[in-house]
């Protein structure tokens, strides 16, 4: 039979997933020797177990008479009893810390007869009074469902009453009345007299704990958390140490290092004569932690030498939760303290410098996103704290954005069109609202949360954004938002808003980069002193050393080459050539599309080549001596032409006088028109419909690559056909460029070793990889393309559509264009892998989807045995640091 409930003396830190993180840790302080309050676990099966079949599992009960014995025995004296009671807090502690799950209940015991013996014990009535009062208060509160702000609301009254403001100033014969008020709130609410059965009360909060995994609040945030739905919690039960018994005694909270910048010291605070849940709730204000030393500095002395102890056995910084009864210091609760994203970086190097984990440990404590984090621009800081806050929302999607506010999609698009940056303001924001979102500098909205439309699709966009500022009153129609204080901002006042923090300021607050940005672009050096920039090189140096993949960036142009290279890219892994047909080059486009003769069509597709050949020269100077592989056209030709509609009304309105060219440009753009241009003529199959097209571009690339080694020059191109799916068509291509570069190569009598490969895009490339490996030197998984047709639906579409309901459902716990979906795209990966290497063993293998920026799925390809992976220049530092802890 399975063991239900473990003495904190038989767990460990562990045995997280059946304990619990709180039990594991309070089993290993104890283990520690460190002064720990004796109790026991209940597992997570149990709770698995209860909310699976609706009752305990058989034995559990009796395994926690045998455990509440055992606890009875080494305390001498029973739960609840009269003359001298036993108490105990029931606490829920899942494997994460979890918000929004049922909070603790202390005092567990207590009854109109014991606390006559508590009192007693203590030499104190107004302590037991006020414990039990704070029993049925809580008890009420979370095990029994009644509206706190009952209770609160007659504490007030108590004071009011008295004509005190401070629950201090209450006496015992106040606290005991108290008692009473409460004990019929209880009954008033729920029908039935408080329970006094001190067993039946630790019953009753064991199920409340177990039944809060389902709490909507809980479920809400595991969603967002990704954190599974099927862990179930743990429920300890620990012996009441009490910090409300006098001025000696208190309660208090702390980091063995501030969680904010990593540095050593001492941090946290302090409340003397209260319970645990007064220093959360704030009821009173606690002071320093600091202040101690002078209040009771015996305790305090022990707790340092705890806090080490803590720091050198997690070998991480720890915070803590304790208790000091009577001038004896009790630990409630430790664990492994969240931290920010600088801190992370920094703490990770102080205890590689203490001896206490090693690099590899080091850079696995710190993750791509906090690195994202650092380096997103910022406001800056002296700035910031002199302007004018307007109010603080959400944190939905990082970044600093300055803009005039608007109010509309339509204002927004029509702002950005005459250059000046807007911030889109609304409630919500819905699919109507995208082109204003694509316009706008920043999204700013009053309703929802970090998986509401305007959250979702920014982040995807990876637009600043600032949600659910809830002080906010918008109203649309009338353009203009009332921030608290009356202060009212209409369309065109400028705001500035902080993805980061959350918080929204009126008028301008300067911008500027990240010094870790600095210090990736070259501006500032490891050496100069600022301690975040040297961990950030530090790890980063490590993660380089140990990755195995490669990182390249997709970068379209030199400048955006030469950034991706001070980032660190060891080369391009998508260099796309749309852009190289935009402009002035859209005349020579049109004339292509119009040709009616061979002759025509030629000299269009000549007097394009020496144009893209210059473009391409420049991005193989950029990137001199590192793969650069180029992908050909790629998108529906129509895209380059005038819009139909537009056209279509020119063409009309000006009837018989109609510009015959117009005309025909007309008939081009109508029967180009498609219904679904993503799975339409572009691609390999525009390549092979267009004759030259393709061949214009390839002879662009051969003749820069001359034209860069006759300057001295190290050019390694690699030529990329997009939206390949099925070897046939990638053999046409190729068999035509290779004539390409062998007639450049014999005509320049230079040669310069070119790659061909393709991209694996189409579903059907990758279920025919092997095929398709014959023909090509290299694959690069276009995970885009890939998931939008894995899925069977278009991103530009689906993100604005549905998405943020699709995460609300939980379909997916992210979004599929963010990181990459394992099991579908994923499984095709692993095919297309595994069969284009038993074809071509040398095969280079590679992934330029967004997905390459992102750490899951760096983590993912480092593991399906790609060679590199590519991502925007601005992610290649996060990219590099994944992959090297991927081959951590
Ligand atoms: P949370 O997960 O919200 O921190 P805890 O179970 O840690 O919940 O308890 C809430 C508060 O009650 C904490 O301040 C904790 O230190 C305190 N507490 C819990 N158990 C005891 C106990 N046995 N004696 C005294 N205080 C306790
Ligand atoms: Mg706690
Ligand atoms: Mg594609």
């Amino acid at each position: 039979m399975p063991k239900f409930v473990y003495d904190f003396t038989e767990g460990n830190k562990d045995l997280k997933d059946l304990l619990g993180g709180k039990g594991a840790n309070l089993a290993e302080m104890t283990n520690l020797g460190l002064p720990v309050p004796p109790g026991f676990t209940i597992t997570t099966e149990s709770c698995r177990h209860y909310l699976e079949h609706g009752t305990l599992p058989e034995g559990l009960e009796t395994e926690i008479d045998e455990h509440l014995a055992a606890l009875e025995g080494a305390m001498g004296r029973k739960l609840g009893q009269p003359d001298d009671p036993l108490l105990v807090s029931v606490r829920s502690g899942a494997k994460f810390s979890m918000p929004g799950m049922m909070e603790t209940v202390l005092n567990i015991g207590l009854n109109d007869e014991s606390v006559a013996g508590l009192a007693a014990q203590a030499g104190d009535e107004r302590f037991a009074w006020d414990s039990y009062r704070r029993l049925i208060q809580m008890f009420g509160k979370t095990v029994l469902d009644i509206d706190g702000d009952r209770f609160e609301d007659a504490l007030e009254e108590a004071k009011r009453a008295k004509g005190v403001r401070e629950d201090v100033e209450l006496e015992a014969a106040d606290f005991r009345a108290l008692v009473g008020t409460f004990k019929n709130i209880v009954k008033h609410e729920t029908g039935d007299d408080f329970p006094t059965d001190p067993r039946e009360q630790m019953r009753m909060a064991m199920l409340a704990v177990f039944q809060s995994w389902n709490a909507p609040r809980a479920i809400l945030y595991r969603r967002q958390e990704r954190i599974p739905v099927d862990l179930g919690t743990a429920v300890n039960v620990c012996a009441m140490v009490f910090g409300n018994l006098g001025m000696d005694s208190g309660t208090g909270v702390a980091f063995t290092r501030d969680p904010a910048s990593g540095h050593q010291g001492v941090y946290g605070d302090y409340l003397q004569n209260a319970q645990g849940e007064d220093v959360v709730a704030g009821i009173r204000n606690t002071v320093p932690l600091t202040e101690l030393e002078r209040i009771d500095k015996r305790s305090y002395d022990q707790l340092l030498d705890i806090m080490e102890t803590l720091e050198n056995h997690y070998r991480d910084m720890c915070d803590i939760e304790f208790t000091i009864e009577r001038g004896k210091l009790w630990m409630l609760q430790t664990r492994v303290g969240k931290r920010t994203a600088a801190a992370a970086f920094r703490i990770a190097c102080q205890l590689l410098d203490q001896g206490l984990i090693d690099a590899d440990e080091a850079a696995s404590r710190v993750t791509g996103d906090q690195l994202a984090q650092l380096m997103f621009p910022r406001f800056d800081t002296s700035a910031a704290e002199g302007a004018r806050k307007l109010t603080k929302g959400m944190n939905a999607s990082p970044g600093a954005a300055v803009g005039r506010a608007v109010f509309s999609s339509e204002a927004a698009v029509a702002a950005a069109e005459r250059g000046e940056d807007v911030i889109l303001v609304r409630r919500e924001t819905n699919p109507d609202d995208l082109a204003g979102m694509v316009a706008a500098r920043g999204v700013l909205t009053s309703r929802g949360g970090k998986t509401s439309h305007a959250a979702v699709v920014a982040r995807g966009m990876g637009k600043t954004c600032v949600c659910g500022a809830e002080e906010l009153e918008v109203d649309v129609k009338a353009g203009r938002f009332t921030a608290p204080g009356d202060v009212v901002v209409s369309e065109g006042d400028v705001i500035s808003i902080d993805g980061t923090s959350g918080l929204v300021y009126l008028g301008e607050v300067p911008v500027q980069d990240s010094p870790v940005v600095q210090y990736f672009e070259g501006r500032l050096a490891a050496s100069d002193g600022d301690e975040l920039v040297t961990a950030v090189d530090r790890v980063m140096a490590h993660a380089d050393a140990r990755a195995r993949m490669l990182v390249r960036a997709n970068a379209d142009t030199p400048e955006d080459a030469a950034r991706a290279r001070r980032f660190g890219a060891q080369g391009i892994g998508l260099c796309r050539t749309e852009h190289m047909f935009l402009g002035d080059r859209r005349q020579l486009v049109e004339k292509l599309i119009l040709a009616e003769t061979d002759e025509e069509r030629f000299a269009a597709l000549d007097a394009l080549e020496p144009l893209q050949r210059a473009d391409f020269e420049g991005i193989f100077e950029a990137m001199d001596g590192l793969p650069v592989t180029i992908r050909l056209i790629d998108p529906p030709l129509h895209e380059f032409l005038p819009d139909l509609t537009e056209l279509s009304v020119k063409v009309a309105l000006a009837g018989a006088d109609a510009d015959p060219q117009d005309r025909r440009l007309l008939e081009a753009v109508t029967r180009l028109h498609e219904q679904n241009p993503m799975l339409g003529l572009r691609g390999v199959r525009l390549g092979l419909a267009i004759p030259g097209l393709f061949m214009m571009q390839v002879k662009a690339i051969a003749e820069a690559a001359v034209a860069r080694k006759e300057a001295g020059g190290d050019p390694r191109p690699e030529i990329m056909i997009p939206l390949v799916g099925a070897v046939q068509e990638l053999e046409a291509v190729r068999e035509e460029a290779e004539g390409v570069l062998r007639h450049v190569a014999e005509s320049t009598g230079v040669a310069v070793h070119t790659l061909v490969g393709t991209m694996i895009e189409v579903p059907r490339a990758a279920l025919t990889a092997g095929q398709i490996a014959e023909s090509a030197e290299f694959f690069s998984f276009g995970t885009n393309d890939l998931t939008q047709m894995t899925w069977g639906f278009s991103r530009d579409d689906v993100e604005a559509a549905f998405f943020s309901r699709y995460l609300e459902l939980g379909i997916f716990g992210v979004s599929p264009f963010e990181t990459l979906d394992r099991d579908g795209v994923g499984r095709l990966v692993r095919i297309a892998v595994e069969e284009g290497r038993a074809t071509r063993p040398d095969l280079k293998l590679g992934i330029c989807g967004e997905h390459g920026g992102d750490p899951d799925s760096v983590h993912f390809c480092h593991e399906a045995g790609l060679d590199y992976v590519s991502c925007s220049p601005f992610r290649v530092p996060v990219a590099r640091l994944e992959a090297g802890r991927a081959a951590i």
